[in-house]
């Protein structure tokens, strides 16, 4: 059984103040244990302490956004996944079209970056998504397969999920219908199966991210598929997030 993950990435947001105020609150509302699913908060690295400290003792995980391939060494500006584990990170998320985007990163960077999390004892969440142009020309379910076949480590470790988030639906307040979401996590999995075996594929959990908002979260829970949600903006809003939480 795959318990139900939600993910926030605040991506490059928030401040100390902000974020001790948002993760104490958070954690003091899953006190009261109304929590359904597993709940991450992804803050940028400088945060990562505070947010870190802020939750402790609670069922609140921290996770990262990013990280090198590498354990250690001549990369300046970079943070390696021993530090992001040293730090209490569960959780890394690899591979955000945003990443892909703004610093060039291929299929095999991502996946190196899986694996040096897993390595640290981190589960990465590995992000997948077709951009707008490659929906139009009907290529989405190609476009899932070879990031899946290629980001994806070679031996998933039982805490790595993917994330489907099409490029189009980030920050746009669009969102694709639930049998389409329903189709390409089916697809993910079948890739999923293929590489590996269906008993591997079926402990890999399976996310859907992209313009989550509380309106629309108890339905996109419910499709058939979902594990669990990557919420960016909404997860900046205790309320909101609070929220998407409650309806798992
Ligand atoms: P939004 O929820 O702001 O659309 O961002 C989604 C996302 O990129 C999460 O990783």
């Amino acid at each position: 059984m795959r318990r139900k993950l939600l993910a926030g990435n605040w991506k490059m947001n928030g401040h100390r103040a902000e974020a001790t105020a948002l993760a104490r609150d958070l954690a003091a509302r899953l006190a009261s244990g109304e929590g359904g699913c597993e709940w991450a908060i992804c803050p940028p690295f400088p945060l990562i302490g505070t947010v870190a400290g802020a939750i402790q003792g609670s069922y609140i995980a921290v996770g990262a956004q990013d990280c090198h391939s590498a354990p250690s060494g001549p990369h300046t500006g970079d943070v390696a996944a021993p530090m992001l584990a040293d730090m209490g990170c569960a959780y890394a998320i690899v591979g955000h079209s945003e990443r892909r985007r703004d610093h060039g990163e291929t299929d095999e960077v991502v996946r190196a970056k899986a694996e040096a999390a897993q390595a640290s004892g981190i589960a990465p969440i590995v992000c997948v998504g077709e951009t707008q142009s490659q929906r139009e020309a009907g290529e989405t379910e190609a476009v899932l397969a070879r990031q899946v076949e290629t980001s994806v480590p070679e031996q998933p470790v039982a805490g790595l999920a993917v994330a489907y988030e099409p490029v189009w639906a980030i920050g746009t307040g669009l969102t694709p219908t639930s049998d389409e979401i329903a189709a390409a996590l089916a697809s993910i999995r079948e890739v999923l199966a293929r590489r590996f075996d269906s008993a591997t594929a079926e402990r890999i959990r399976l996310l859907y991210g992209g313009s989550v908002k509380p309106a629309n979260a108890a339905e996109l829970w419910r499709i058939d598929g979902v594990d669990g949600l990557l919420v960016g903006a909404a997860s900046l809003s205790v309320e909101r997030f609070w929220s998407i939480g409650r309806s798992c």
